[in-house]
């Protein structure tokens, strides 16, 4: 299976002029990984018009419904229509700034789903999860079974579904670049491998992805872990250098 990058570039940068080099920078999709760029929703057209990049775009959040009268959302299909493919739902600061509630992100599941949109599901984050010391698989579960309960079995098979976890606690932000370790990433990932598989969901339609510090510096170490599907890269995707230097690594590995 081809691996997914995800560069979540949250709300950076300032200007549209800052966000077009940063892609004029940015390496390619490749035969073993597939890049994809979400920007802040306001330059995705501009940037999806003008790139000669051979990379995808999504939003890094949606609404839960197609139109209305819903002052300052973006629906999924409006994302669509604009050229992105895929949406990052339930992001941890989206869990935590956007006051998220796991019934809302059910209801983004769904409406993305419905819109044709590849979702990125974040599990494991939010305000419940900032402490290291929380019970992770129990918020885990919470998360997925909130999540599926809106969206039937059939549905998420065929939605190209990715699930990431990242924990808030291990965001560069928080951690000061400090990755989570990789036992725990192992235990996580297996349990949602666990969780996927009583949905009755085969390992091949979907994807495992973690978030969470991954840089220039560690990625040999992530790349190496044949049961990671991809990363979602936050601060790191900011600097064309360093998120060329993930991908390389992931192409490398596929390759030795
Ligand atoms: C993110 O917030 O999606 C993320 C992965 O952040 P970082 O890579 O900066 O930890």
């Amino acid at each position: 299976m081809k691996k997914l990058i995800v560069a979540n570039w949250k709300m950076n940068p300032t200007t549209l002029t800052d966000a077009k080099k940063i892609v004029s920078a940015y390496p390619e999709s490749t035969k073993f990984a597939d890049i994809i760029v979400c920007p802040p929703s306001i330059f995705l057209k501009s940037l999806i018009d003008t790139t000669t990049k051979k990379v995808s775009f999504g939003a890094q959040d949606c609404f839960l419904q197609d139109h209305g009268p819903f002052t300052g959302q973006t629906s999924p299909a409006q994302i669509r229509s604009v050229g992105a493919r895929y949406v990052i739902i339930g992001h941890s600061e989206q869990r935590e700034f956007g006051g998220d509630t796991n019934d809302q992100i059910g209801l983004k599941l769904e409406a993305s789903i419905n819109s044709g949109l590849k979702p990125l599901l974040c599990v494991g984050g939010g305000p419940e999860a900032k402490s290291k010391s929380t019970n992770i698989k129990k918020i885990v579960r919470e998360h997925l079974l909130s999540a599926f309960r809106k969206v039937g079995q059939t549905k998420i098979k065929g939605s190209n579904i990715s699930i990431v976890y990242e924990p808030p606690w291990a965001l560069s932000t928080v951690s000061g670049n400090r990755s989570a370790p990789m036992k725990l990433i192992f235990d996580v990932m297996s349990y949602i491998r666990s969780e996927l598989k009583s949905y009755k969901l085969p390992a091949t339609s979907y994807r495992l992805l973690y978030g969470g510090s991954v840089n220039g510096n560690n990625i040999k170490e992530f790349a190496d872990q044949s049961y990671l599907d991809g990363f979602l890269v936050g601060g790191s995707s900011l600097k064309a250098k360093e998120f060329d230097k993930i991908v390389q690594s992931v192409n490398l590995q596929a390759t030795s």
